[in-house]
């Protein structure tokens, strides 16, 4: 199995570490002609979700990673890649809008816009959660199912194939989420 790692910007290196951790093969998607080499799943990583939109349609990237992803492609997005994936953005653009979810962007305020915390994600009990200027799902539809919340906030979901968190696991040692999206 191969990942696709989306890197014009942002985490993308701490994604690539996790896939090292655990063995699996990965190349990066800079430019156009990367879409040519063959790849069963995607990340999309954290950053600024209105850069990636901007780099994604202006490399003609975006066109063939939308088929990808509708054609049912295993797709992990954190926290930018979350809101990349919404079909409603909160303060955004929806980019993708593969998900029936509704982002909302920078949703902590300034305050508490990064921190750490450990909360229950879907059946693996407690993870290490740390967010960085994150959204959260605002709303999620009847065929999304929630994975993890943290203050009555929906922080991490999944609709088929597709897996959200609003947080960065790729930024903490614990490899389990990266496994999960792996096995799916
Ligand atoms: N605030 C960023 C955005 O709107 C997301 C932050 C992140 O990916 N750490 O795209």
């Amino acid at each position: 199995m191969t990942v696709a790692v989306l890197a014009l910007q942002g985490a993308f290196l701490e994604h690539e570490q996790m896939l090292e951790k655990l063995g699996a093969d990965y190349f990066e998607i800079r430019q156009k002609k990367d879409l040519d080499r063959p790849f069963d799943t995607l990340i999309l990583p954290g950053g600024e979700s209105t850069v990636m939109r901007k780099l994604l349609l202006e490399l003609d990237i975006y066109d063939t990673l939308k088929e990808k992803i509708i054609s049912g492609m295993p797709v992990f997005g954190t926290c930018a890649g979350l809101i990349l994936l919404s079909d409603e953005v909160e303060a955004g653009v929806p980019c993708f809008g593969t998900m029936n979810i509704t982002a909302k962007r920078n949703a902590y305020g300034r305050q508490l816009g990064s921190f750490h915390t450990d909360a229950d994600f879907g059946g693996l009990g407690q993870v290490p959660m740390t967010f960085i200027r994150a959204p959260y799902i605002a709303e999620a539809g009847e065929d999304v199912k929630i994975l993890a919340e943290v203050d009555g906030k929906i922080v991490a979901a999944r609709q088929g194939r597709q897996l959200v968190t609003a947080f960065h696991p790729e930024l903490d040692g614990d490899t389990r989420i990266h496994e999960y999206f792996l096995n799916m």
